[in-house]
């Protein structure tokens, strides 16, 4: 049973156990996906149905960050753990990799998957990088053909939200992989474009506060979050 969170619903389960039941998925027939939303997703989610649904609509719904773990834990409804979806797929590939498993990478500005793909290559030996595209295209269709072409088991869907579900939700099926994770800015982490906030920051539950100074003009996106709190709160006393 999930987990509500003003009307995302989150999987409650452990690293690991998410890492197990992705595996497990990557070995079923069809296409599955999992999405990591954060409270600005969430947000987004209650002004925006067809968002909600694609949420909703994934087999494996993981809280990104403290915030999501906050706002379960004040509703009464605690979750396990955070599972950032950058961490996430980190465990993932490892596992990709004992296996031969392939992957591909869409997402980012041009130039940046090819540069993620060489960097996870050599970081994941036995890992397969089945192909890559930018995330800047015009026509969906074509690029599920080229996954398809691929033969990609995985798929790394990094569009930003929510863009990147909707895009898992409309296309997966054509794409012919088996499981599609959508997490938003990792690539530019992979590539070295960005980097990610040292441990001290997020053990903190302060990896939101190191982005904001490293790129202030997340401060519109970032107006979510006390929003989210405030939201928290008004649930909760509704309860
Ligand atoms: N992006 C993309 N296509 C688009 C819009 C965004 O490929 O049409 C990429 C963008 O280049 C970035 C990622 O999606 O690599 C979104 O990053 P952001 O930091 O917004 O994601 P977050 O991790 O905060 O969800």
């Amino acid at each position: 049973m999930r987990i509500d969170v003003l009307g995302v619903g989150f999987d409650n389960v452990t690293m690991a156990e998410a890492v197990d039941h992705a595996f497990a998925l990557i070995h079923e027939e069809g296409a599955h996906y999992v999405v990591t939303p954060n409270p600005e997703i969430v947000e987004v989610c209650r002004e925006d149905p067809a968002a909600k649904a694609a949420v909703n609509g994934a087999d494996l719904v993981l809280p990104d960050g403290i915030g999501v773990i906050k706002g379960a834990a004040m509703l009464g409804t605690p979750l396990k753990e955070k599972t950032p979806g950058i961490e996430f797929a980190g465990h993932l590939m490892e596992r990709m990799a004992g296996e031969g498993l392939s992957l591909y990478l869409l997402g980012a500005k041009p130039g940046v998957a090819e540069t993620a793909a060489k960097n996870l290559a050599e970081k994941h030996p036995g890992l397969v990088i089945a192909g890559s595209h930018d995330g800047y295209f015009k026509e969906d269709a074509p690029v599920a053909e080229a996954i398809r072409q691929s033969g990609a088991d995985v798929v790394f869907v990094c569009l930003g939200a929510p863009k990147q579900e909707l895009w898992m939700k409309q296309n997966g099926p054509a794409t012919g992989a088996h499981l599609l994770c959508g997490l938003g800015g990792s690539l530019d982490v992979f590539a070295g474009v960005v980097e990610r906030a040292p441990r001290f920051w997020s053990d903190h539950g302060l990896e939101w506060f190191y982005r904001l100074c490293k790129e202030p003009k997340r401060i519109g996106r970032m107006m979510k979050l006390p929003l989210f709190l405030v939201h928290v709160g008004q649930e909760k006393r509704r309860k």
